[in-house]
């Protein structure tokens, strides 16, 4: 399969160039050139196979005429090897609970995906080791270091600004060992940024060192994200619960939503889908206007979200032939305050037992305003409640449980290597 440049004035690239770059030359995002659609037999079928048996299908789609079928089959099985359960949470509407792997977020599917598949790229060309840069604020640090944990012949360097990231977050990629290096940096998160940038461009590095990100506009994380929702249809499906099918998803930077829409090319039977926001309410006011307005991100309760110019609005758009209303045809948005955010935690916790993180909260409150007679809603539920403890526990005035895995990272001792944000220290540091 060959992948082009939504801004499409990069030549086409293979599935290798496109993992490997991450982003095309002209800035672009890459797509697929083709989606194809899953036979009828596939979903009339669905409910009776396993997640790991489903996505593969899928998989196989994308990825079958670049990866050997064994191999690829290695890698999703390896990949899910954790749970995604539909969970009721009221009466027509269900939570698909992401946060069963490693770190607890949905990034641990993407991650896990892109590490093995580099790893395989790297295999089967004999190449020396490459070098994965990635700066995180917090979140993106600990899937993608817990992804690429132990994977042969790559090494993970996570760049995070000293003292701005959550204990909880920092545990989770400090305490790993092996091919992970954490680097604290004396700095705010877009020194951090702006170091891995530079090193992208440092020729004298580029010949030292084999550099690559794993930003998450990647196609090998973007993809792979589209299998869960298949595997959700199917556990509904079980349940009859699977007709006028509403899926809401916490959107901020359009990743998860994308692979979503993906997952409607190929034939899933959902009927419209909900992108529910923050503040940061750009997709939400295009949807509205048809203007497509970025704005520098507002902080808020649900801070994976804060994003003011979502990267993956490029891929819905290209997906839709940049027709604004095929894009409102299917995809309807909501936009939550903080203090909204807050009283819909509360509620559910109170009406069902429940606790919703800051981010599934959002879709969780755009179903119920937005649900119609007979539809069925099913949101996603991005991360535990337990990454966003302060903030939940102060909303509901508890003391939340920490499941064993985050506690099991608490307990690991932090190996980290102080660095200063000047680039040479920075540069010095990978030379050696
Ligand atoms: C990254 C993230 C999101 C946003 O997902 P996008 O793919 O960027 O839209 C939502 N919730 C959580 C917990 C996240 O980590």
């Amino acid at each position: 399969m060959k992948y082009y440049s939504t801004n499409g004035q990069a030549s086409f690239a293979t599935l290798q160039d496109a993992v490997v770059k991450g982003l095309a030359s002209d800035k672009g995002l890459y797509m697929p050139e083709r989606i194809k659609l899953l036979p009828q037999a596939f979903y009339d079928h669905i409910e009776d196979l396993s997640f790991q048996e489903i996505a593969y299908r899928v998989a196989d789609e994308f990825f079958g005429e670049d990866v050997p079928s064994e191999t690829l089959k290695q890698i999703v099985y390896d990949t899910l090897s954790f749970d995604v359960p539909v969970v009721k949470v009221k009466d027509n509407i269900y939570s698909l609970e992401l946060f069963h792997g490693p770190t607890l977020a949905f990034k641990d599917v993407g991650a896990r995906f892109m590490a093995r598949l580099l790893g395989y790229f790297i295999r089967k060309e004999g190449k020396e080791q490459v070098n994965v840069l990635v700066a995180t604020s917090g979140d993106t640090g600990s899937a993608v270091a817990n992804g690429f944990l132990g994977v042969e012949g790559i090494h993970v360097y996570v760049l995070y600004p000293k003292g701005k990231v959550s204990p909880i977050q920092e545990c989770q990629f400090t305490t790993l060992g092996q091919n992970i290096t954490a680097l604290e940096i004396d700095g705010v998160f877009d020194d951090c940024q702006a170091l891995v940038k530079n090193a992208f461009v440092d020729a004298q590095l580029k010949q030292h060192m084999k550099l690559t990100s794993a930003n998450s506009i990647n196609v090998a994380r973007f993809l792979p994200q589209s299998f869960y929702y298949f595997y959700a249809y199917a556990q509904l499906k079980k349940q009859g619960k699977a007709d006028d099918l509403v899926v809401c998803v916490p959107s901020g930077n359009f990743g998860n939503i994308c692979s979503a829409l993906f997952g409607k090319k190929m034939g899933l039977p959902v009927k419209r889908f909900i992108a529910a926001n923050n503040a940061n309410d750009i997709f939400f006011k295009y949807l509205k206007t048809g203007k497509y307005e970025p704005k520098p991100s507002v902080q808020t309760i649900a801070n994976a979200m804060d994003v003011g110019n979502p990267s993956n609005f490029a891929r819905i758009y290209d997906l839709y032939g940049k027709d604004h209303a095929a894009i409102c045809a299917d995809i309807s948005g909501a936009t939550y305050s903080d203090e909204q955010i807050a009283d819909t935690i509360r509620e559910v916790q109170a009406e069902t037992g429940y606790i919703c993180d800051p981010h599934g909260a959002c879709g969780y409150r755009a179903l119920k305003e937005g649900l119609k007679e007979g539809e069925v809603g099913l949101f996603l539920e991005t991360a535990h409640p337990a990454k966003f403890k302060s903030t939940v526990d102060k909303i509901l005035g508890a003391d939340i449980e920490i499941p064993a895995k985050l506690q099991a990272f608490m307990k690991g001792t932090k190996q980290s290597i102080p660095l200063s944000k000047e680039f040479t220290e920075f540069k010095k540091f990978l030379m050696n």
